[in-house]
């Protein structure tokens, strides 16, 4: 079956987070009728998945099950190479309740320093879902790869942006203006994914 998604659809993006939803409609260059989980008052559901397709697609499912709408979610994070792949889809989890990245980034410099590694390549991903209410659904990935730096420099991006260097760069996510950032991201990859499979 041909998956499309037409132009003016209704579709709930999966997200409490109002600032999310605006990013997610301006790359889907407002082509959509969108609406988010929050405003629907949707539960939102447990990330209980291992992989970050998992997730993205069970926010998806979750959102489109209880709203009977299109529903596109996404889930993404930093992965350090030589902590197994940490934080990882714990990448948010990290940062603690207050969602403080200055404490979820010196765990990661510390965690280095004690398992005396001196490999620092890292990647981000993110995994992007859409799904639709009576079952289908399309999930894709977008990555990209490069090195910690420590300490972290820049003030612009979020998350973990100022320890990040991109593979070919000397800045960080965090110094970087910002539609380069957006150019080269693992976010605006995986959407270039979803537009091909589905616009
Ligand atoms: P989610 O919103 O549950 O998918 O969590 C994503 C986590 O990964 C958050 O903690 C973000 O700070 C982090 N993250 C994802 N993308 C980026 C990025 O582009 N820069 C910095 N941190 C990111």
């Amino acid at each position: 079956m041909r998956l499309i998604l037409q132009p003016g659809t209704k579709i709930v993006v999966a997200t409490h987070n109002p600032g999310k939803a605006r990013e997610l409609a301006e790359i889907l260059e407002n082509r959509f009728d969108l609406v988010t989980a929050g405003q629907l008052s949707l539960a939102e559901p447990d990330e209980t998945e291992t992989t970050f397709e998992g997730n993205a697609l069970l926010k998806a499912r979750a959102a489109a099950q209880a709203s009977g709408l299109i529903a596109l979610a996404d889930d993404s994070g930093l992965s350090v190479q030589a902590l197994g792949g940490a934080p990882g889809i714990y990448s948010a989890r990290w940062a603690g309740e207050t969602k403080d990245f200055g404490v979820a980034m010196a765990r990661i410099e510390q965690d280095l320093r004690s398992s005396g590694a001196s490999d620092l390549r890292a990647w981000f991903t993110c995994a992007l879902a859409v799904a639709w209410p009576d079952g289908p659904a399309v999930v894709v990935e977008g990555r990209v790869a490069g090195n910690l730096t420590f300490p972290a420099r820049g003030d612009r991006g979020f998350g973990y942006d100022p320890i990040f260097v991109p593979e070919g760069e000397t800045q960080t996510f965090g110094e970087m203006e910002p539609a380069r950032k957006d150019a080269m991201s693992h976010r605006s990859r995986a959407f270039a994914q979803l537009r091909a499979a589905l616009l």
